[in-house]
């Protein structure tokens, strides 16, 4: 394959004309690409990284397509009702039904483009995972994996439909004519290079990569955070598109898990395990050794209630032995035994004070949390006594009743963001007043409105990132200018 270093383009003097430009290879952008470029468009894609394998949220990825942790080829009326429910109001109906309409899609896509899957467990959220997934073990596990292949397999089928991806390209600039986004100037070692086309797709991986911006957005202490991700993603697409005219919206939240605060330097301690079943059957409590999240949201939220605290790392997760043994089993790379396995803290004691005095909490504290939470979750009615309360419809509340108890320092590990570019149903990034701006579109993690809000709805990064693209792609080959 060939690197833009050696490109001639950056020497041309005049502009490159192309249907489409796309900034950002991932999956959204080379999904978006590919099929540009099966409807007759002449598409590029521009790549910051320079290297063949460069780094993004896709090569890490999981793999697992999904909505909203349902399978993604369920009927369409389930999934949409599911994502609308799981927004609590957040997600426009339109897009809403486009995700559960295309998702499956999506997954056909894909398959016709040589990509494989296979089913990773019993449970209905694994039934479609990139194949090879990784295997089953703590820390990174990428390279010929899910989202390494899915890269490899589709830059392939660009160049065979006479596209290309040219590496070390950082798009900077929207080139503007008339309200209508006409191109993009991009940084190349060879200096500023303009592609002028009738649209820019801008699927750059949002913004998580950006501290200031994470600060701005998401957590007071940024550094503070476990990026979970490449951290490729630095906020240019928003950047670009805001001074184009584009309304931005959700950019409080993110994807994102609950991780062992080791993880920080400890790189067998993340992405996986997390500790979100722990989470979700325990308590989470902060220095003060009081709850401050309702835990039964689920990780995802767990872990942006983490990350909004005055300190991110200050919080602990408590459970007793039958937590451990029974929560702490869950999932492919388990909380029990990993995290303790590879090197992450975990108090443990016979009695609250002493398990206090380890984590370094007020033991009468934490002492008179726990009582009130045993007393709450052990009767049958929702614990409407507990404040934050505690919802138990997803994941039951246990009561921490036997020793040994537990206490495992946190950090909350951020993945992508989800807020960003407010698309429409078409990915058209659109203005304030919702009239879209021709010729600009934002796919996947650039892309805002699909995903967070109040509940921070998780529908799934791939699923987003695959209907996006094919949206994007099929409106700006119908548009007639
Ligand atoms: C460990 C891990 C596990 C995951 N597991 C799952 C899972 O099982 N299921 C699921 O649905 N989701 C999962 N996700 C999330 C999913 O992988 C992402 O949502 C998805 O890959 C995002 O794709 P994208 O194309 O939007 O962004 P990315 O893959 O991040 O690609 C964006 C690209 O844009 C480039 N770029 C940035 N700025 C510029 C610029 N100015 N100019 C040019 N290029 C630029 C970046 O270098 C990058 O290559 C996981 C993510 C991680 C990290």
């Amino acid at each position: 394959m060939t690197s833009s270093l050696s490109s001639p383009w950056a020497d041309m003097s005049e502009p490159q004309q192309f249907d489409v430009v796309v900034v950002g290879g991932g999956i959204a952008g080379l999904v978006a690409a590919n099929r540009a470029a099966q409807l007759n468009l002449k598409a590029v894609v521009l790549e910051q990284g320079e290297d063949e394998k460069y780094l993004c949220n896709t090569r890490f990825t999981g793999g697992t397509l999904h909505i909203c942790l349902r399978e993604i080829t369920l009927d369409e009326e389930t999934l949409r009702l599911k994502i609308l429910e799981s927004g609590g109001g957040f997600i426009q109906p339109e897009i809403a039904q486009v995700i559960a309409r295309e998702g499956r899609r999506v997954v056909r896509w894909l398959q016709d483009e040589g990509m494989r899957f296979m089913r990773a467990s019993a449970s209905e959220y694994h039934k479609w995972v990139l194949a090879p997934p990784g295997r089953s073990r703590p820390g990174l596990d990428w390279e010929g994996r899910a989202g390494d292949v899915l890269l490899r397999t589709l830059e392939a089928r660009l160049i065979s439909r006479g596209g290309k991806v040219v590496r070390g390209a950082r798009a900077d600039t929207l080139i503007m004519d008339g309200g209508r986004c006409v191109g993009v100037v991009a940084e190349q070692r060879a200096g500023k290079t303009p592609y002028r086309a009738r649209a820019v797709f801008i699927a750059d991986g949002g913004f998580s990569g950006n501290a200031e911006l994470v600060e701005r957005y998401v957590s007071r202490r940024p550094e503070r955070l476990k990026q979970r991700g490449a951290g490729t993603g630095k906020g240019d697409g928003m950047r670009m598109a805001e001074a184009a005219g584009a309304a931005l919206v959700g950019m409080d939240r993110f994807y994102g898990h609950t991780l062992s605060v080791d993880a920080m330097k400890n790189d067998m301690l993340w992405p996986y395990p997390y500790l979100d079943s722990l989470v979700t059957a325990g308590i989470v409590v902060d220095s003060g050794g009081r709850r401050f999240v309702d835990e039964g949201r689920g990780g995802v939220y767990v872990a942006n209630a983490v990350a909004a605290l005055e300190d991110p790392q200050s919080a602990h997760v408590i459970f007793d032995q039958a937590i451990w043994e029974k929560a702490g089993r869950n999932g492919l790379i388990a909380a029990n035994p990993h995290v303790e396995r590879e090197g992450g803290t975990i108090h443990r004691a016979d009695t609250l004070d002493a398990l206090a005095g380890l984590a370094g909490l007020s033991a009468d504290a934490l002492t008179r949390t726990i009582l009130q939470y045993n007393e709450a979750v052990s009767g049958k009615e929702q614990p409407g006594i507990l404040s934050p309360p505690r919802y138990r419809e997803k994941f039951d509340a246990c009561p921490i009743l036997k020793g040994p108890f537990y206490a495992l320092p946190m950090c909350a590990g951020i993945t992508y963001t989800m807020g960003g570019i407010q698309v429409n149903a078409n990915a058209q990034a659109v203005r304030p007043d919702g009239s879209a701006i021709g010729g600009l579109y934002a796919l996947g993690s650039a892309a805002g409105g699909i995903e967070g809000g109040p509940e921070v709805a998780y529908v799934g990064g791939l699923a987003k990132a695959g209907v996006t693209a094919l949206m994007a792609a099929e409106h700006l080959a119908a548009e007639k200018i």
